[in-house]
């Protein structure tokens, strides 16, 4: 019986995980110098939790949830975002007692039931940061410029920030009747979908990716145009952060971002060479959100991002963002007496963070430097029966050839080889 693996999923394999930990530890050291915490919560959740924050008429709750029931029979399902988790965790754990304003970040893996396409998958990667306490059009500017200038930090350029303001509950109200008088005469023309939208949350029919439905959008109403003034003056600030932060962006009015909670700022930052799934990252304000859950009333911001999309792009964009750890040395031995005794010097080297690489299967000094080789290392440490009796290696470097014979201590061997001697 042999398995695969299922529709939608991949295995990281070894040759390629090092561009994940690069990524992930990347944007760790990105946040953290914004001030942002680590927050991990768990991969799954009662699916109520998502059925309330996102909107039970959002396609991630309608169709996309992995849903399941445990032997209790009560119903949870596998995280499809990252927002509402880290809400109810901030709402469940009193995090506005320790600090007016949470900082915070995640990595982890999100789960959709979706049609798996280059860029779209079941289980996917997300990083994302939320914040949490304050009104303060900055910290929109504040998220977004996170969220852009990692990529950037990354070699990425040409990506285009797509800024818009989905006002707030009031303005909605407003504007999901303005596109419904707008929709009304077209709706034979419009997807099934997009009939049920109509009545559930007409915003959505922005988000349509069916052809005759996007047709239709080029002349819908604008929804800056039903912006309230305090919603303007919001969205006129985080536009003059951006500025005084020297971040491009265009105003595309059509963002509505598909989950029900965002209010005023809606943001999206598009790779072109992606196709379909050219979104790299997006997130928005989300004011109402924490009360939705059983909150209290606090404003908050975020995004998330995904890694696969991300990796396409560097990949197209042939940026050597991180190198494939190679071992700092390798250890030839020559002898079955010196294979023994040389063991607590081997550990010792690892204990002390070099990366040594060794094979015991390897007899031969040919055979083991033809292995130092193959493995890329810098250094190759050799040992013989002489060099054990008087507690030395020799330490050759593996790209100038050049060799010295200094004590057995590990860590003067790892001076050595971190001062490239
Ligand atoms: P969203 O939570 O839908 O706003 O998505 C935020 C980011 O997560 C997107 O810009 C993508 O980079 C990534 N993403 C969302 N859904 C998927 C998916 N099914 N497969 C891969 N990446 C995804």
């Amino acid at each position: 019986m042999k398995y695969n693996i299922p529709r939608g999923t991949f295995d990281i394999l070894p040759e390629d995980s090092y561009k994940w930990q690069f990524l992930q530890d990347s944007f760790r050291k990105f946040a953290i110098c914004f001030g942002y915490q680590e927050i991990t919560t768990p991969i799954f959740e009662v699916s109520e939790l998502f059925e309330r924050s996102s909107g039970e008429s959002s396609d991630v709750v309608q169709k996309e949830m992995y849903r399941f029931c445990d032997k209790k029979g009560r119903e949870f399902a596998l995280r499809p975002e990252g927002t509402a988790p880290v809400v109810r965790s901030y709402v469940e754990n009193n995090l506005d007692k320790l600090s007016k304003r949470s900082k915070l970040f995640y990595l982890g893996p999100m789960f959709r039931y979706d049609r798996p396409q280059a860029g779209r998958y079941r289980q996917f990667y997300q990083y994302g940061i939320e914040f949490i306490g304050s009104n303060n059009p900055y910290y929109d500017a504040e998220v977004i410029a996170i969220s852009m200038l990692w990529l950037n930090s990354l070699g990425l350029n040409k990506l285009r920030l797509e800024i818009n303001s989905v006002g707030c509950p009031d303005c909605a109200v407003l504007y999901d009747k303005a596109l419904q008088e707008y929709y009304r005469p077209f709706l034979g023309k419009l997807c099934p979908d997009c009939q049920n939208r109509f009545n559930t949350n007409p915003r959505r029919l922005l988000d349509c990716k069916v052809p005759s439905c996007i047709e239709l959008r080029d002349d819908a109403p604008s929804q800056l145009n039903y912006l309230d003034e305090p919603c303007e003056k919001h969205f006129e600030a985080v536009c003059n952060y951006l500025q005084a932060m020297k971040i491009k962006y265009i105003i595309n009015p059509r963002i509505v971002r598909g989950l029900d909670y965002y209010t005023n700022t809606a943001f999206e930052i598009v790779y072109e060479g992606l196709g379909a799934q050219n979104s790299l990252a997006g997130g928005g304000r989300y004011n109402g959100l924490i009360e939705q859950i059983g909150g209290k009333s606090v404003p908050a911001i975020g995004f998330a991002g995904g890694f696969e999309r991300l990796l396409i792009a560097l990949e197209e964009e042939k940026i050597n963002y991180a190198e494939k750890p190679k071992p700092d040395a390798y250890l030839v031995c020559l002898g079955e007496n010196v294979r023994l005794e040389v063991l607590t010097y081997l550990n010792d080297l690892r204990i002390k963070g070099l990366i040594v690489d060794y094979d015991p299967d390897k007899n031969s000094m040919k055979a083991q430097f033809k292995a130092a080789d193959a493995s890329g290392a810098k250094y190759a440490i050799i040992i013989g029966e002489d060099e054990l009796a008087n507690k030395t290696i020799n330490l050759k470097n593996l790209q100038t050839g050049e060799q010295i014979r200094v004590a057995m201590n590990a860590e003067d061997t790892k001076q050595r080889i971190r001062a490239k001697i």
